[in-house]
């Protein structure tokens, strides 16, 4: 004899309720890095990537840009490396808070997680040089400009995006292209450089062969012994 179901029960059991909420988040997560306008399709995919939207009073929505769905109104020209002096986590907060008037399209963190909280087609506040911020893309990484404490994870995943923006934007894969915050001009005093408050982001221990070398030959055999 076998035991019939209660009667009138059409509720999924608590299991499948919980799996169908746990699907709706995730989706509701990687739905994702914004809709970018604009894009060369030959780019291909996006790196994975999560949206956690920055305060809208810490970067510049591109003018005749709503929602994300007006094309880019801005040329996108490079890419800068930042470091956060601190964890993926820590900046993502500060993004996200209305005070802190700073923010970067994209925060990696040591496991290669990326977070965008800036639209590409919408102009960040990470360079310290408003120029530099209108043509580029911001990039922070979890780290510091005085420890090695950089991941083989970290490299390939802010590879893998550098990659893929360079070739949606037509941006050279170069250190023309591609260049670290402690490179971009002082905009009253352009023979300094790291910005207004001249930063010296990534740092002496960021690997720029080994990473451009990622961003031109994606197919690097995993990480060398040490
Ligand atoms: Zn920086």
């Amino acid at each position: 004899m076998g035991v019939s179901p209660p009667s009138g029960r059409t509720e999924k059991p608590l299991a499948v309720r919980l799996l169908i909420a746990v699907a709706l988040a995730a989706g509701g997560l990687s739905a994702g890095c914004s809709s970018t306008p604009g894009v060369d399709p030959r780019a291909g995919a996006r790196p994975p990537c999560r949206w956690v939207p920055a305060c809208t009073s810490n970067y510049e929505k591109t003018a005749g840009h709503v929602g994300g769905a007006a094309p880019a109104q801005r040329e996108i020209t490079q890419i800068v490396i930042h470091d956060i002096e601190g964890v993926a986590a820590g900046a993502i907060r500060w993004f996200q808070n209305p005070r802190s008037h700073v923010s970067a399209h994209y925060v990696i963190d040591y496991d290669g997680a990326i977070t965008q909280m800036v639209a590409d087609a919408d102009v960040a506040w990470h360079a310290g040089n408003h120029d530099v911020n209108l043509h580029s893309i911001g990039i922070e990484h979890s780290g510091f400009a005085d420890r090695n404490l950089w991941t083989d994870a970290e490299y390939r995943a802010s590879a893998g995006l550098v990659r893929w923006l360079c070739k949606a934007y037509g941006i050279p894969m170069t250190r023309q292209g591609i260049l670290g915050h402690a490179e971009v001009p002082d905009p009253e005093d352009p023979s300094k450089k790291g910005g207004r408050h001249h930063h010296t982001d990534p740092g002496r221990f960021f690997d720029w062969p080994r990473f451009m070398r990622l961003v031109t030959t994606p197919d690097e055999p995993s990480r060398r012994t040490p």
